[in-house]
């Protein structure tokens, strides 16, 4: 059988794509895009001519089952998304499900996550964090996933449409209170761009403007569930001191 490989490329930056990446999707028999018409500029941009086939959500069960064929057949297969790391909020979780059941390999060929970029530069605690991906587009359903979320002791990381850019923060303000928060904008690209603060001063650098490009949103847990979360460690580190001695 062939290989099936997960290919990521640039999140905006084309320099951001990385050796092997190039190198494997010049190898490969075969490329499974996202939208066929974005993935040849990027390969045209570094000179790899290869048949392409699309691959996203609403065709992912006959596309998966004949790309599957081909690997069975002996074929190799990059698969790869408009941009960043397939299967990160992107097609190709069932593809590699699927692959892995019938026993054909899996390789990674990692590279940029718009998630890892913005974390990496945000200033927020790295030690843990919890990827969140999109949040509902209703409102109700949002604010509902944002309370279970209130107490998380890692830092959460959204991904979002710059039209719900504001709609989001709003809520997030509006369930979760003032929080540390940073919106890592046009990551790699010309604008890139970090607000980063108190919850109401992001909303501020951004009202009145209108959003462009793409967004990420990491947002600190909560202060008060820290300096709890402490006091409570210290009573029971005097309790057991107490018990002890
Ligand atoms: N698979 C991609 C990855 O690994 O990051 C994510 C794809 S998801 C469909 C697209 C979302 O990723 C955007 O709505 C935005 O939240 C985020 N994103 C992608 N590129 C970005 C960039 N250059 N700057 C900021 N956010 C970005």
């Amino acid at each position: 059988t062939g290989t099936l490989y997960i290919v990521a490329t640039p999140i905006g930056n084309l320099e951001d794509i990385t050796f092997r990446a190039v190198r494997i999707l010049k190898e490969v028999d075969l490329i499974a895009a996202e939208d066929t018409r974005h993935t040849r500029k990027l390969l045209t941009h570094f000179g790899i001519s290869k048949p392409l086939t699309s691959y996203f959500d609403h065709n992912k069960h006959i596309k998966g089952e004949a790309i599957l064929a081909r690997l069975l057949g002996g074929s190799s297969v990059a698969l790869v998304s408009d941009a960043g790391t397939p299967c990160i909020a992107d097609p190709g979780y069932q593809l590699v499900r699927d692959a892995i059941s019938r026993t054909i390999p899996v390789v990674p060929v990692p590279g940029a996550s718009a998630a890892v970029a913005a974390l990496s530069a945000a200033g927020l605690p790295t030690d843990s964090f919890t990827f969140i991906g999109f949040l509902p587009n209703r409102q109700a359903k949002r604010r509902e996933q944002l309370c279970s979320l209130k107490t998380e002791e890692r830092v959460l990381i959204f991904y979002e449409a710059p039209n719900r850019l504001m709609a989001t923060l709003d809520d997030i303000k509006e369930v979760m209170g003032e929080r540390d928060l940073v919106v890592a904008r046009e990551l790699t690209k010309i604008h890139e761009e970090f607000a980063r603060g108190a919850t109401s001063d992001v909303i501020g650098c951004f009202s009145g403007r209108q959003v462009k490009g793409e967004v990420v949103i990491l947002v600190a847990p909560s202060k008060e569930d820290e300096s709890q979360k402490r006091a409570t460690e210290s009573l029971a580190e005097v309790l057991k001191q107490y018990l002890y001695s």
